[in-house]
């Protein structure tokens, strides 16, 4: 029998993560869904090694401890929400901590179960307003995007007036910092600095790349294409947009809605799909939208041939540098270096247990010193901005924000441009703004913006 040891755990075999089985009647049915979280909850209690995970666990425990008969079983369908309630489904516990996951004859997917939970309270239509209008990324970011909406709506939301005034209807924290809407289009901002690459193929890479744009690459920060379109350029891979994208639906995960979901893959795979066939892998900048493709999509549709098709060829942009490096097609000619640089690795790039490629290519700079930082930055979709989650997702965050102000780096990094704005409000107003790791390599090779 081999055993394997994982950080924070020794397991048996391998974890293996099963495909969620929403198309069985079972899965929304709602008894079957108390008896389900009872029993999972119960064994939780009794392990209690994921407490200092996120909220969802404390919540739980004290929950549990509070009642009389010490529990599972006692716990009311409200306080059991509470506990679905704190899960942004990060898939940490999963990931990292749970021995119990299969093949353990418990067969615990504790994320999975929280998002049943979710699905089955979409479905009861019980998701506020509030919730489904911020999960929407596509339709809101195409409307605050227009010009001179999207100047006007940037500066109302820098009004701490406004948000204070606005805070009530809206469930929006008022001071939870909320992302800029970029005038202008990822696609108008795009150069091609060296149109004419000739495709060079490795055993692991084709040579060039179809970059997912992503709602905030397209509707929020264009510059993260835009570097990263520089970078691989530079390295002699051909980028080209894909046209036509929508949402990858990891939002939609957040809060259950699993039928958005299902439209959004329609919409999304064929595209995909397409630009595989036509010889390119893929791409994008988020970790989270690199995850929905890779992982996520795969265990809703593991049937989908089409799925798994794109879940095959889409990468994590370091992830293909650094297996462009490993046969001498990563240039190391950079022009400066770095200095110290705090770097954060977001819970979606950790679940993708790839190793640290961000680190590693950064660590080729001459004269960059990393300081890795693996922890939660609080941010987890909408749970920063909601007012009822805002004040504990900067508690979460704080252990973060204390690294990378001691850290006393040049630059402060993440992969994940939502944990980066975290950070820099949890640094406090005068902190210098955080940058892309894309944008860092692009300074370190020198390549200027040419706008
Ligand atoms: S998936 Fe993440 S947020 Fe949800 S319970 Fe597990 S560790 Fe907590
Ligand atoms: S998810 Fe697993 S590791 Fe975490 S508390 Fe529950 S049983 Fe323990
Ligand atoms: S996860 Fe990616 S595609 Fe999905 S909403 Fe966020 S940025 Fe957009």
């Amino acid at each position: 029998m081999e055993f394997t040891l994982q950080a924070g755990r020794v397991a048996l075999e391998a974890p293996e993560r099963r495909p969620l089985a929403f198309r069985d009647p079972a899965f929304f049915d709602d008894a079957a869904l108390e008896k389900e979280l009872t029993r999972t909850f119960e064994i939780c209690h009794g392990c209690r090694r994921c407490f200092s995970l996120c909220e969802a666990f404390p919540t739980l425990f004290d929950t549990i401890d509070a009642n009389a008969t010490g529990a599972a079983d006692a716990l009311t369908r409200t306080e059991m929400d509470r506990v679905v309630a704190e899960c942004y489904l990060c898939d940490l516990c999963f990931m990292t901590k749970c021995p119990y996951v299969p093949p353990h004859p418990f067969n615990l997917d504790f994320p999975h179960l929280m998002l049943r939970a979710k699905a089955v309270r979409f479905r009861k239509g019980e998701v506020p307003r509030r919730d489904r209008l911020l999960t929407a990324t596509d339709a809101v970011g195409r409307f605050l995007g227009i010009p001179i909406v999207a100047q006007t709506v940037n500066r109302l939301n820098r009004s701490p007036s406004f948000r204070r005034m606005t805070e009530g209807w809206s469930g929006i924290h008022a001071e939870a910092r909320l992302p800029a809407f970029s005038p202008t289009s990822l696609k108008a901002r795009l150069r091609h600095p060296r149109p004419d690459l000739p495709v060079v193929a490795t055993t692991d890479t084709r040579g060039k790349v179809a970059l997912f744009g992503t709602c905030y690459g397209r509707h929020l920060k264009p510059a993260i294409g835009v570097d990263l379109v520089a970078v691989f350029e530079h390295n002699g891979i051909p980028v080209t947009l894909i046209e036509g994208e929508v949402c990858c639906g990891m939002p939609k995960l957040e809060i259950g809605d699993l039928d958005s979901i299902d439209a959004f893959r329609r919409k999304n795979i064929p595209i995909l799909c397409a630009a595989v066939e036509a010889g390119f892998d893929l791409t994008a900048a988020i970790p989270s939208c690199v995850l929905m493709f890779k992982k996520e999509l795969p265990l809703l549709y593991p049937d989908d041939a089409d799925v798994q098709t794109v879940a095959r060829a889409f990468f994590d942009p370091f992830d293909y540098l650094v297996r462009r490096h490993q046969t001498g097609l990563f240039r190391t000619d950079f022009a400066r270096s770095l200095g110290r640089v705090a770097y954060h690795v977001p819970c979606h790039l950790r679940v993708q247990n790839l190793g640290l490629r961000t680190r590693d290519i950064l660590a080729l700079v001459p004269g960059t010193e990393l300081e890795v930082i693996e922890r939660c930055s609080g941010h987890d979709g909408t749970y920063a901005v909601r007012r009822e989650s805002h004040d504990q997702s900067m508690k979460i965050g704080r252990p973060v924000f204390r690294r990378v102000a001691e850290a006393q780096a040049d630059h402060y990094t993440s992969d994940c441009p939502m944990a980066q704005d975290q950070i820099h409000q949890g640094l406090g107003p005068n902190a210098p703004a955080p940058e892309h790791p894309l944008a860092l390599l692009r300074l370190a090779y020198g390549l200027l913006d040419p706008d």
